[in-house]
C-alpha cells in the first residue's frame, strides 16, 4: 500500500494520457493500491466526480487473489471499477463501479457518455470527411449506368408492364425459379389408382433455374434519384481534403450538427450506398445473356400456358437488341454500353481502432 497523502495533486482534470498510463499498470498487477499517483485514503460517498475510464481487475492475478480495495466504501471491494477525477479534492483515484451516491454517479456517468459519444463522433468525422470528394468521384463515374438503367426500366414498363408483373409473379410464386408445372398423362395415373376407383393428379415439373434480375421487373425504380438522393447530402457536408480545415470545421459543429453529420455519413456507409449498387447490378443481370437464355427456354416450353418469346441479338455496328413478347405486350430493349461500366469501390474508413467507450 501506498503510504498516505503521496498521491498526485491535479489542479484541473488530467488529459486521457493519464487514463491510459493508469491502465497500462493495472494490467502489469491488477492492484490499484500501488499506483502511486492515485488517492487510497477514504472518500465520501457524496463527494462529486468525473469518470476518467472503466477498469476491471482480475482477482486471479492479485497477490492474495482477492478484490481490490475501494476508498469510498471501505472495506468493501469491487473487481469492475472507474478511475475517476474528484475536482474538490484536486486528485484521482480507483472506486468501485457502483460504490458512489446514486445522484453524483448518475450525473458523472451522463457526462461521460457524453464525452465518450463526441469523441468517437469526432474521431469518425476526422477520417470520414476527407473521402467525400473520392465518393463523389465515384457517383460520378456511376452516373452513366444508373442513367441507362432508368431509361431501360421506363421503357420496359411502358411497352410491357403486363410482361413486367407476370413474370414478377412468376419469381414470386416459384421462390425465383423458372418452372413449368404440368399433369402427366392421366392413364398411367388411372392404372395405378384402379382398385380405389378415385382419380388422382399427378403432376411432374420442367425447371430451368433462377430468373436473375428482379429489380427490372419491379413496377417502381429510379436509380438516378437514390444516386441524387446520396450525393445531394454528400455535397452539403462535403468540405474538402486539408486537414487543417477539416479539423475546425469539426470543432465548430454544434452537438445537433455533429451527430446528423454523423448519422447521414454512416447510414450511407452502411445502408445507403451497398443498397444502390446491389440493385444497380441486379437490374443489369436482367440482361446477361444467359438469364435471358433461361427466360426463352422456360417461356417456349410447349407445357407453359404463360408464353414469353425472348430474342436477343446483334443488330448493326455493335448494337444489341433484347426483343420480349408476352402477357399480350411487346418490347425492344437496348442496352448501351453505360450499362457495363463497372461501379468504382466505394472509399472505405479504415479499420476503427478501440477506444475508450462509455459503457
Ligand atoms: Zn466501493
Amino acid at each position: 500500500m501506498v503510504e498516505a497523502g503521496a498521491h498526485k495533486i491535479f489542479p484541473v482534470k488530467p488529459l486521457p494520457a493519464f487514463a491510459e498510463q493508469v491502465r497500462a499498470q493495472l494490467k502489469e498487477h491488477n492492484q490499484p493500491e500501488l499506483i502511486r499517483e492515485l488517492r487510497h485514503e477514504a472518500i465520501a460517498r457524496t463527494e462529486e466526480f468525473d469518470i476518467l475510464c472503466e477498469v476491471s481487475i482480475d482477482p486471479s492475478k492479485r497477490p492474495e487473489q482477492d478484490f481490490a480495495p475501494c476508498p469510498m466504501c471501505q472495506p468493501n471491494k469491487f473487481i469492475r471499477g472507474r478511475l475517476c477525477y474528484f475536482p474538490r479534492l484536486n486528485c484521482c483515484a480507483i472506486i468501485g463501479h457502483c460504490c458512489a451516491d446514486k445522484k453524483q454517479r448518475d450525473s458523472a456517468e451522463h457526462r461521460f457518455r457524453e464525452a465518450s459519444n463526441r469523441n468517437w463522433q469526432e474521431d469518425f468525422l476526422l477520417e470520414a470527411l476527407p473521402l467525400i470528394p473520392r465518393k463523389l468521384e465515384v457517383i460520378a463515374a456511376t452516373r452513366g449506368k444508373a442513367v441507362e438503367a432508368l431509361r431501360l426500366h421506363k421503357k420496359f414498363r411502358k411497352d410491357a408492364h403486363r410482361l413486367m408483373q407476370l413474370l414478377r409473379e412468376i419469381s414470386k410464386n416459384h421462390g425465383g425459379r423458372l418452372q413449368v408445372q404440368f399433369e402427366v398423362e392421366s392413364k398411367a395415373a388411372v392404372n395405378e389408382r384402379v382398385t380405389s376407383g378415385r382419380f388422382e393428379r399427378l403432376v411432374d415439373m420442367n425447371d430451368y433455374g433462377v430468373l436473375s434480375g428482379l429489380t427490372a421487373l419491379r413496377a417502381n425504380y429510379d436509380p438516378v434519384l437514390e444516386l441524387n438522393d446520396i450525393e445531394s447530402v454528400l455535397r452539403v457536408i462535403e468540405v474538402g481534403v486539408e486537414s487543417e480545415f477539416v479539423m475546425n470545421y469539426i470543432i465548430a459543429m454544434d452537438v445537433k450538427h455533429r451527430e446528423w453529420t454523423y448519422t447521414v455519413l454512416n447510414d450511407i456507409d452502411s445502408r445507403r450506398w451497398r443498397n444502390f449498387t446491389l440493385k444497380l447490378d441486379d437490374f443489369c443481370s436482367f440482361f446477361d445473356s444467359e438469364n435471358l437464355v433461361r427466360l426463352a427456354r422456360w417461356g417456349e416450353d410447349s407445357k407453359n400456358r404463360n408464353q414469353v418469346y425472348v430474342v436477343d441479338r446483334m443488330l448493326n455496328m455493335g448494337v444489341r437488341q433484347v426483343e420480349l413478347y408476352g402477357a399480350g405486350s411487346r418490347t425492344a430493349l437496348s442496352p448501351g454500353p453505360q450499362l457495363s461500366i463497372p461501379i468504382p469501390a466505394w472509399p472505405e474508413l479504415p479499420k476503427r481502432r478501440s477506444g475508450v467507450r462509455a459503457g
